[in-house]
C-alpha cells in the first residue's frame, strides 16, 4: 500500500485540448478518494496518468516513493477496474482473475511431471506458485460471494457479478493501489446502490489506496473518506464530503454537490438600521448573527445567496426569515415532497419538505429559510463562497 502524490501535473492533448490543468493532490496511504465532475472535467485523464495509460504533458506523479512518470503500467503496482469491466470472454472466472498472477509467475516453465524427475526443486516451486495463486483467488472469491461462477465463463454471468469479477481480479493482484473508473455505470440504480456499500466495506477489510473516478456526485460523497470536485481540468475542492457539502468553497462546488441542487438567488446585502439583510429586489431576509458579523464589509454589494432545498420549509415564522412563494409542481417522493417554486424575481426555487407538510399547486405560501445554514458567493457560476476564508478547504 502506498501514498500517490501529484505534484503540478498537466495534461495537453496533441490538437490543444487541457485536459488537466496544474493539478496538485496527495492521496494518503489507504485513503478512499473520488475524483467527480461533470462530463469533460478530466477525472478519467487523471485516473490515467496515474495508471501510467497517458503520458503526462508537465508535473510529477510518485506512487509511494517512486517517481512514475516514466514507468510503464504494468510495473506501477496498481490495479484498475474499468467500466466495462474488460475480462476475457473466453476464460472462466477462475482464469479471469488468475491471469494477472499467473503472467507474473517465475517457476511457470517447470509445471510438467518430467521436470519433477529432472528439476524437482524447480517443480515444487512452480506447484508452490500454483498453490499460491490458487488460495489468493479463493480468498477474494470467498470476499466477494462469488465461490459458485468461478467456473463460469463472463457471458453466463449477470452485470453486477461481472463487476464483482473484475474487482475480484484487482485484489489478488494486491496491488499498492485500486484504480476505478466509473465501475457501476453499467449496473441499474438499485444495484449501483447495493455494489457502491460492498466496495465501500471492501475497502475497509483490504485498506488498500483507492482512486475512484464518477460523474455521480451521490456516489462520490457515499463512498469517499474525501471527493476531488473538479471542473475545466482544475480541482475546485478536496475536502470531506461533509465539508464539500456543509462548506462548499463556491457557486460551482455548491451546485454541483446535493441533490436536487441548491437554490441560487441574485440579491445584494442592504442595511437596515444596525442589521444586514439580503434583498433581492423584492423581499428582504434577515442574516444570522454569524453572518453580519463576517459580512459586514459587502453592504450594497451584489451578491447571491445559496439556500439548499431541505433549508426551506412552510411555516408562520416571522417576516425576516421567510421567503413568499408560489407553488409550482408538488413532487412527492415517499416521506417527502419536492416542491418547486417561484418567486417574483426567481422562476425556479426547489424546496424539500416532509410530505405531512400541506401545500397546494397555485398557492402562495411563507417558506422559512434556515439563515444559518445558507451561503453567499460572489456573483457568477464561479463566485468565491464569501463565507469562508479565501483559499479554503483546498486540500
Ligand atoms: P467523462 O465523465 O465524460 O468521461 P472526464 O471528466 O473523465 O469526462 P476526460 O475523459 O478526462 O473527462 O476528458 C477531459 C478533456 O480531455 C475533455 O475535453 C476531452 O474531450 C478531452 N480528451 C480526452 N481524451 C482525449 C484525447 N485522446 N484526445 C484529445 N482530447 C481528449
Amino acid at each position: 500500500m502506498a501514498q500517490v502524490a501529484l505534484e503540478s501535473v498537466t495534461k495537453v492533448f496533441p490538437g490543444g485540448v487541457k485536459a488537466v490543468d496544474d493539478i496538485d493532490l496527495i492521496i494518503a496511504d489507504q485513503e478512499f478518494i473520488v475524483l467527480v465532475g461533470p462530463s469533460g472535467c478530466g477525472k478519467s485523464t487523471t485516473l490515467r496518468m496515474i495508471a501510467g495509460l497517458e503520458d503526462i504533458t508537465a508535473g510529477q506523479i510518485y506512487i509511494g516513493d517512486r517517481l512514475v512518470n516514466d514507468v510503464a503500467p504494468k510495473d506501477r503496482d496498481i490495479a484498475m477496474v474499468f467500466q466495462n469491466y474488460a475480462l476475457y470472454p473466453h476464460m472462466t472466472v477462475y482464469k479471469n482473475m488468475a491471469f494477472g498472477l499467473m503472467m507474473r509467475r517465475t517457476h511457470a516453465g517447470w509445471d510438467n511431471p518430467l521436470a519433477a524427475v529432472v528439476a524437482p526443486g524447480k517443480y515444487r516451486q512452480a506447484r508452490q506458485e500454483r498453490r499460491a495463486i490458487r488460495d489468493r483467488v479463493n480468498g477474494a472469491a470467498e470476499m466477494l460471494g462469488i465461490e459458485e461462477l468461478l467456473r463460469r465463463r463472463p457471458r453466463e454471468l449477470s452485470g453486477g457479478q461481472r463487476q464483482r469479477v473484475a474487482v475480484g481480479r484487482a485484489i489478488v493482484r494486491e496491488p499498492k493501489a485500486f484504480l476505478f473508473d466509473e465501475p457501476l455505470s453499467n449496473l441499474d440504480a438499485r444495484l449501483r446502490i447495493e455494489m457502491r456499500g460492498e466496495l465501500k466495506a471492501l475497502h475497509r477489510r483490504v485498506q488498500t489506496t483507492t482512486i475512484y473516478v464518477t460523474h455521480d456526485q451521490e456516489e462520490a460523497m457515499t463512498l469517499g473518506d474525501r471527493v476531488v470536485v473538479m471542473k475545466d481540468g482544475r480541482v475546485q475542492q478536496c475536502a470531506t464530503p461533509f465539508e464539500v457539502y456543509e462548506r462548499p468553497v463556491n457557486h460551482f462546488v455548491a451546485g454541483f454537490v446535493g441533490t436536487p441542487p441548491m437554490n441560487f438567488l441574485s440579491g445584494r446585502l442592504r442595511r437596515a438600521g444596525a442589521r444586514l439583510a439580503f434583498d433581492d429586489g423584492e423581499q428582504r431576509l434577515t442574516l444570522c448573527p454569524d453572518h453580519q458579523e463576517r459580512l459586514a464589509g459587502l453592504a450594497d454589494r451584489p451578491i447571491t445567496m445559496g439556500i439548499r432545498p431541505e433549508g426551506l420549509c412552510p411555516t408562520q415564522a416571522a417576516p425576516g426569515t421567510t421567503l413568499r412563494v408560489q407553488i409550482g409542481v408538488v413532487e412527492p417522493l415517499g416521506d417527502r415532497m419536492d416542491v418547486l417554486a417561484s418567486t417574483p424575481r426567481h422562476q425556479r426555487i426547489v424546496c424539500r419538505i416532509d410530505i405531512r407538510q400541506r401545500v397546494r399547486e397555485g398557492e402562495i405560501v411563507d417558506m422559512q429559510v434556515d439563515m444559518n445554514r445558507v451561503h453567499f458567493f460572489e456573483p457568477g457560476g464561479a463566485g468565491r463562497n464569501v463565507n469562508l476564508p479565501a483559499g479554503a478547504s483546498q486540500g
